[in-house]
């Protein structure tokens, strides 16, 4: 970070900001998205980011010649604030949406040998849009198809306003809802293990009737799905900076805050190693954990929930075969500890033969697991769903591990997540784990980012930027 403290003055090309300045700490989503859209309103903008990137949990690196992202990730088209993002830092091409939904789902544990089944949607409104996908999905009986039906209608009328859902758990609710255990393994946890990051069981209803009922009981194209072609250091990192730059925002990276406190006027003060920040406002985008550490002293009524807020980890396998082994973008993946695989050819800069990543989510027994055991693992179970890689040569095998890749979203978290406000007039929360009523997502982030900058402008008398607030509400 350059030395000395913060110039008062505005640099000669950074339009004039009226006095008013805010610390963004925290380059994840959450911060790009609160430090664009304070910028956009006028407001002079310092992001303060830890590492040497932005990006924050979805990010990429290096490996001899591949770029590798530390984690696969997806949107929906109901994902209107991630999108609105995307937008922004004029990304939206690099990260395209199917025209319709069309998830293959393979099945490798069917006595007649490997079974392709289909979740696709029809050009026709809801719920009738997912009708016929259901009706001829073959991995469940044809009972078992009917009650799916019956609960997901059941699903459609329960209300999200009510904070008796968070108390219960999706599991028992789908029992009661006569959904077998198969129908969730084949359906409900094929969803929901990689949007929420936990099994149904583990699962808080009122975050997975959210997840369902926008994604697939709002509007016919909600759960068209979305995935970057490129590294996502590329949308996060290069791009979203670029935007930054261009908003005027002065970014630091490789900066640590070490603490936040506000003196007798209220102005803020930003400790990082060998300067002092000031401001009028400041958003913490940082994680549950460092953002209870960097709190003053009653900026919220019960700090310590933000501790037992508790986190879920996800696992990336990576494989580079020497040839092409799968002729699809992605599938999804049944009767194998194997759940979502996706092609990273491409975005990846390979150049010869396929790169594919794995990935799996809520594996808590298997996060701290030795590669050599995870290679022993996977290998055989691809050869089973992909009979293309039995004669191939594994030119490289790895893995990434996130720990704390998402908040784990137990029955009863709802109520431990704060909103923007905190009680310290100028402080603001952002992250996908504050109350957004989404789970830890990319949408939730940005919309977090946005609630922020939201409250913060209210409070500075700024006029909100109209185009920030162009995204829907979710359904
Ligand atoms: C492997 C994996 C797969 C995922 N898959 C998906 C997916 O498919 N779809 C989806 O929507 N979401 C997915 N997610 C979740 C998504 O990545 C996160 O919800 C989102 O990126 C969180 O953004 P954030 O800004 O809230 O927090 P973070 O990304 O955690 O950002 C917080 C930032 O604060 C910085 N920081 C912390 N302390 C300090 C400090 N003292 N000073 C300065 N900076 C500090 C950190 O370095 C970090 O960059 C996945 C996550 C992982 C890890």
């Amino acid at each position: 970070m350059s030395e000395g403290t913060q110039s008062e003055e505005p640099a000669a090309d950074v339009p004039e900001r009226g006095g008013r300045d805010a610390v963004v700490i925290g380059g994840g989503l959450a911060g790009i998205t609160a430090a664009l859209a304070l910028a956009d309103a006028g407001v002079r903008v310092t992001l303060i980011e830890g590492r040497p990137r932005l990006g924050g949990l979805a990010f990429s690196f290096q490996r001899g010649e591949l770029t590798v992202d530390n984690g696969q990730h997806v949107y929906l088209r109901c994902c209107t604030a991630y999108r609105w993002f995307l937008d922004r830092i004029e990304g939206t091409a690099l990260a395209p949406l199917q025209d319709r939904l069309d998830v293959p789902v393979l099945d490798v544990d069917k006595p007649e040998g490997r079974r392709l089944g289909r979740l696709r949607r029809d050009a026709l409104p809801v719920p009738l849009h997912l009708g016929r996908s259901l009706a001829t999905y073959p991995h469940l009986s044809l009972a078992e198809r009917a009650r799916v039906g019956r609960a997901a209608l059941a699903l459609k009328g329960l209300d999200l306003a009510d904070p008796n859902l968070d108390t219960q758990d999706f599991g028992s609710w789908l029992t009661a809802h006569g959904q077998s255990a198969r129908a969730v393994e084949a359906l409900w946890d094929l969803v929901g293990v990689a949007t929420l990051n936990a099994v149904a069981g583990d699962s808080s209803l009122g975050l997975a009737a959210m997840v369902f009922k926008t994604g697939l009981l709002s509007d016919p194209g909600a759960a068209d799905i979305g995935w970057a072609r490129v590294p996502l250091g590329e949308l996060h990192d290069r791009l979203a900076r670029k935007a930054l730059d261009s908003a005027g925002v002065r970014t630091e990276v490789r900066t640590r805050v070490t603490s936040i406190s506000t003196d007798e006027n209220g102005r803020w003060s930003v400790q990082v190693p060998g300067e002092t920040l000031t401001a009028d406002s400041v958003v913490l985008a940082v994680p549950q954990r460092e953002a209870h550490d960097l709190l003053p002293h009653g900026a919220l009524d019960a700090p310590e929930n933000l501790l037992q807020i508790g986190t879920a980890p996800i696992l990336n396998v990576h494989v580079v075969y020497d040839r092409k082994v799968l002729d699809k973008p992605f599938f999804a993946a049944l009767g194998t500890p194997v759940q979502w695989v996706f092609d990273r050819t491409d975005a990846s800069g390979l150049r010869e033969g396929q790169y594919l990543a794995l990935s799996q989510s809520a594996v808590r027994d298997e996060i701290d697991e030795p590669v050599a055991v995870l290679r022993e693992r996977y290998l055989p179970e691809l050869e089973r769903l992909l009979p293309g890689t039995r004669g191939a040569e594994v030119k490289d095998f790895f893995v990434t591990r996130e720990r704390t890749a998402t908040f784990a979203p137990s029955p009863g978290v709802g109520r431990l997540r704060p909103g923007a406000r905190t009680k310290a007039p100028g402080l603001y929360l952002a992250g996908a784990w504050t109350a957004t009523g989404w789970p830890a997502t990319m949408e939730s982030a940005v919309r977090s980012g946005v609630s922020a900058a939201d409250a913060a402008l209210a409070a500075l008398g700024r006029p909100r930027p109209a185009r920030l607030f162009e995204f829907e509400e979710a359904a």
